[in-house]
């Protein structure tokens, strides 16, 4: 792959760090990784991913931008009320570099339409807000051997997720095999709108540290945050003997 000058320059403050240098810099222009939830976390996530230098991404979202998303959704004015989150989101990016190739998918991930959009990436980032899109993607990126890069907030809270299924890991049924009585999400439970900037950032940090090989990642452990008490706690997940997606042989 030969680099112009430019880009070089462009991405110096990266490549001169010894653990993604030139090569690794190559890697992330050739990275293939989809958004799924142009949200909160997708916003931040995208933006940091496209200023990266990732070559390929892929964006899912089926909604229209509203009024409330504003607080936290950073690709949005409120020009674009009405407009469809994937549209708008993909001039901006094209914005920041016309190089990056990006897809735009405007609808619903389904048991149907899954296969077909997942298949193009190599790194799935899931920022739904809803369990059975989360499970939907979790069982595919399992059979399909994709790196899943989840993550989820609600109020202060928020909780992040790594599975590389290409190793033997435990997946996000082990920990969590029912979807739970009370299922919070930003839109009934309300969301402080600088979590969803630390998480969707924490999300494309996981994506550059997986294009580039880094050891020290997050496989198969999760990272809670609260953004009152500033605690992050790191759990290790363990793969759950009675899971469906059989993580335990
Ligand atoms: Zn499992």
């Amino acid at each position: 792959m030969k680099i112009a000058n430019n880009e070089l320059k462009r991405f110096s403050k990266q490549i001169i760090l010894k653990n993604i240098g030139l090569s690794g810099q190559k890697k992330i222009f050739a990275s293939k990784v989809l958004i799924i939830g142009i949200g909160g976390l997708g916003c931040p996530l995208a933006l940091y991913l496209a200023n990266s230098g990732v070559g390929n991404m892929g964006i899912v979202d089926h909604d229209k931008i509203e009024l409330t998303n504003l607080n936290r959704q950073i690709l949005f004015t409120a020009k674009d009320l009405g407009k469809y989150k994937v549209d708008q989101a993909r001039k901006v990016i094209k914005n920041i570099s016309k190089k990056i190739k990006i897809t735009s998918y405007r609808k619903a991930i389904t048991k149907k339409n899954i296969n077909s959009i997942l298949k193009n990436y190599d790194i799935i980032c899931d920022g739904t807000d809803n369990f059975k899109s989360r499970y939907l993607i979790n069982d595919y990126c399992v059979r399909k051997k994709k790196i899943l890069i989840s993550a989820a907030i609600s109020k202060f809270d928020g909780h992040i997720f790594k599975f590389n299924f290409k190793k033997k890991t435990p997946c996000f049924r082990c920990f969590m095999p029912q979807i739970p009585e009370n299922q919070y999400n930003c839109d009934t439970e309300g969301i402080v709108s600088t979590l969803a900037g630390i998480m969707g950032t924490m999300q494309a940090n996981e994506v550059i540290k997986s294009i580039i090989n880094s050891k020290s990642d997050l496989s198969g452990k999760m990272i809670i945050f609260n953004s009152l008490s500033l605690d992050f706690r790191k759990v290790k997940l363990s793969r759950n003997i009675n899971c469906i997606n059989e993580c335990k042989k």
